[in-house]
């Protein structure tokens, strides 16, 4: 589970859409207190900032309908609490942009 702080529009098709799906299901997670997935580095860094999950996932809706995918997923804005910043990395940006260059995909960094 990884929500990448890459702007999306240098996200290959596979890493856009396979984050999205995986920040819906860490929206759940945290939302719903789910007891799977609490300690997981992603989990931790994002309790309290659903705010800025929230724009996170905005970004992604609006660079997923520019490339014509269909989205019908909304969150609710109402759930939408706590710090709109995200300012805590699971991996720095430069290690986040090393391991996407390494996959060889069709990501832009
Ligand atoms: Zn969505
Ligand atoms: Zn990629």
């Amino acid at each position: 589970m990884r929500i990448w702080d890459i702007p999306p529009e240098r996200l290959c098709r596979q890493h856009l859409l396979g984050e999205h799906r995986e920040l819906h299901a860490l929206w759940s997670i945290i939302t719903n207190n789910k007891k799977g997935y609490v300690h997981h580095p992603e989990t931790m860094r994002w309790r309290g900032k659903l705010k800025a999950l929230y724009l996170r996932h905005e970004v992604m809706v609006e660079e997923m309908k520019k490339r014509g995918y269909k989205h019908s997923t909304p969150l609710d804005p109402a759930l939408a609490t706590g710090n709109a910043i995200q300012d805590e990395f699971v991996n720095s940006y430069e290690e986040q942009v090393r391991i996407l260059n390494e996959k060889g995909c069709e990501c832009r960094v």
